[in-house]
């Protein structure tokens, strides 16, 4: 739990810099990613009229694994400046652990890419275009798939051409 006390906080008000582990800001692992390591903070809190304003500065590592090609890598993850405002707080503890961890979870990307041009793996043979280039392009079955369909795009445009050509045809004649 990451606490602050009200009754510290003085004039300049107070300053907390400390390490947590996941499990003390409750974060989850999961299979597309854990943490690494400790999480650390920079805390400022600061007495305002109607309650006590809190700045946090958050950094965290993450071992992620890439939804395109499966590997495994490293994401830092940095969250400067992060504003939570507890209004009159009621008792002089005040629990930071909830409106951090949000921060965090709320810093992480939807999806974890190794990079924006990882290539992934085909979907055929599974290598992992990355790294190799597999031969199941030319041959797949999807492509002939696309091939045909280019075709039939092909045969549809020629036809309405044709029949625009016809009608030009028919107005210069009557
Ligand atoms: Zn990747
Ligand atoms: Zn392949």
């Amino acid at each position: 739990m990451i606490k602050i006390h009200v009754n510290q906080i003085d004039r300049n008000g107070l300053r907390i810099i400390g390490r947590g582990s996941p499990s003390d800001f409750s974060l989850p692992n999961e299979k597309s990613f854990s943490f690494v390591g400790d999480i650390s903070y920079s805390i400022f809190a600061n007495l305002v009229s109607g309650g006590v304003i809190v700045e946090s500065n958050i950094e965290a590592d993450l071992e992620c694994v890439c939804g395109r090609c499966l590997a495994v890598f490293r994401l830092p993850v940095r969250i400067p400046e992060s504003f939570h405002f507890f209004e009159n707080p009621s008792s002089d503890e005040i629990d930071l652990t909830a409106p951090l961890r949000e921060d965090i979870l709320m810093a992480l990307p939807q999806n974890f890419i190794c990079a924006e041009d990882c290539k992934g793996l085909c979907t055929s043979c599974g290598a992992n275009l990355n790294a190799e280039e597999c031969n199941c392009r030319s041959e797949e079955t999807g492509s002939e798939a696309w091939r045909k369909l280019d075709g039939l795009l092909l045969d549809e445009k020629t036809r309405s051409k044709t029949a625009a050509r016809g009608k030009k045809g028919q107005n210069k004649e009557s």
